[in-house]
């Protein structure tokens, strides 16, 4: 199992472009996840962690795409009628056992093996059937009909990379080669908790000051979309000796470790302190908005450094930097190799005023204008800590660092939420 190096999350202190970070990221991260052979139905969702070569010509005989006859293309007329004696079958899985001469029809169902020979297949509904033999219009093309052998995939070629999820198409191509399992990285085993003397869990009284923890559930929620084995390590109290108590046992056996809130300087914050006594904290003073510094550490385990993330604790801003940052750095870790969203161009149905030097993201809803296209309108109350505000929304409109001033009827950048939270 590969693992980070002591100083993979050090960074500048200085505001940083978003860009500047994830390719910093990128480039000192390697996946950690471990690896397993799974069979096939158990793959859906997981990066495969190996290459898979073609090992034969797929398909592996040429076919027929159709119902119909097979016949040699230079046996019609080019202008009449021909007439041909039908003379054997070929279906799927019963392939005509010897090869067809000069002057047959082959009856041929769709995928049945090609008779050697005949290089055309004439659809039945193109044919006219009289006894045992069969009439062809002239008209077709050389070659009609026909599948060629590796017309789909090529002996030796790379039918899917390391790092690619597994949709069911992947696993479909994967089945055509015959594989019954494949290599793939295990689920990143991710711990999350809370932190903060204010926060209950729901079901339990609130008191006075106190508020729901909303954050976790957000985060495990989406670490299990993104495939990862959520441990739930509840809230811990703003008590640093239990914190690290906790934060020591729980990098044994997981991957990364994932907070929310606690994490500015103020004394009731425990988290850093927690943290630096047991591995390293650094700041990623990140050029967007929402969202305050996002902390990147490691914490000692027994097995070697374990990452941990530390997100805001404002809802809004641990849900924007959990998809921006740690998104990436999860996919990473567990073996993705393609992070980046598809991002869609949509058409403002806003005004909006922004500071410059920094990336905004604005919670949108899109709808479909007729001719206009997509036209993303700005949604719910704004605020870092206004959680509602993402119910209903459809996504981000992400404004570039350089714009000040966004005028209605512009186009813009939209990152959906089914692109980073499937
Ligand atoms: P902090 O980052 O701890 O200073 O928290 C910033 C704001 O987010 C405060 O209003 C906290 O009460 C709130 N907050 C922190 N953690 C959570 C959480 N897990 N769920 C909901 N709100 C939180
Ligand atoms: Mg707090």
């Amino acid at each position: 199992m590969a693992q980070l190096s002591d100083d993979c999350f050090a960074f500048g202190g200085a505001l940083t472009p978003l860009d500047v970070a994830l390719d910093a990221l990128a480039e000192r991260t390697v996946p950690i996840a471990g690896q397993s052979v799974v069979a096939l139905k158990d793959a859906v969702g997981r990066y495969l962690a190996e290459d898979v070569t073609v090992p034969f010509d797929v398909p592996p005989h040429a076919n027929s795409a159709v119902d119909g006859y097979a016949i040699y293309f230079d046996d019609l007329s080019p202008d009449a009628a021909t007439r041909l004696p039908v003379t054997g079958r070929a279906a799927a899985g019963h392939p005509l056992s010897r090869p067809a001469s000069r002057g047959e029809a082959i009856r041929i169902f769709t995928g049945a093996p090609m008779p050697a020979g005949p290089d055309t297949v004439m659809m039945q509904e193109d044919c006219r059937v009289d006894g045992d033999t069969v009439e062809i219009q002239p008209g077709i093309k050389r070659g009609a009909n026909r599948r060629e052998a590796g017309e789909d995939l090529r002996r030796g070629e790379i039918a899917l990379r390391a790092g690619h999820v597994l949709r069911p198409q992947e696993i479909g191509v994967a089945a055509s080669l015959g594989h019954a399992s494949l290599r793939v990285f295990d689920p990143l085993r991710v711990a999350v908790f809370s932190c903060g003397d204010e926060l209950r869990n729901p079901g339990d009284d609130l008191d006075p000051g106190a508020i729901f923890d909303s954050n976790r559930f957000i985060l495990s929620a989406a670490l299990s979309r993104l495939g990862c084995a959520v441990t739930d390590l509840g809230i811990l109290r703003d008590d640093r000796a239990a914190i690290e108590d906790v934060l020591r046992a729980a990098a044994a056996d997981h991957d990364l470790l994932l907070t929310s809130g606690g994490m500015s300087v103020g004394e009731e914050d425990h988290i850093k302190a927690a943290v630096e006594s047991l591995g390293s904290l650094n700041f990623w003073r990140l050029a967007i908005k929402p969202g305050r510094p996002v902390a990147l550490g490691q914490i000692g385990g027994p097995n070697g450094p374990v990452p941990f993330a530390g997100l805001p604790g404002n809802p809004v801003a641990a849900m924007v930097t959990f998809l921006v940052v740690v998104r990436p750095l999860i996919l990473r870790l567990g073996g993705a190799s393609d992070l980046a969203p598809i991002i869609y161009r949509v058409r403002a149905g806003f005004d909006h005023r922004k500071k410059a030097s920094r990336r905004e993201f604005v919670r949108a809803r899109v709808s479909t204008d007729g001719a206009a296209g997509l036209v993303a309108e700005k949604h719910g109350r704004s605020g870092a800590g206004v959680l509602s505000s993402l119910v209903g929304a459809d996504g981000l409109v992400v404004l570039p660092e350089d714009m000040t001033e966004l005028k209605n009827g512009t186009m813009v950048d939209f990152l959906p939420f089914s692109e980073v939270m499937p």
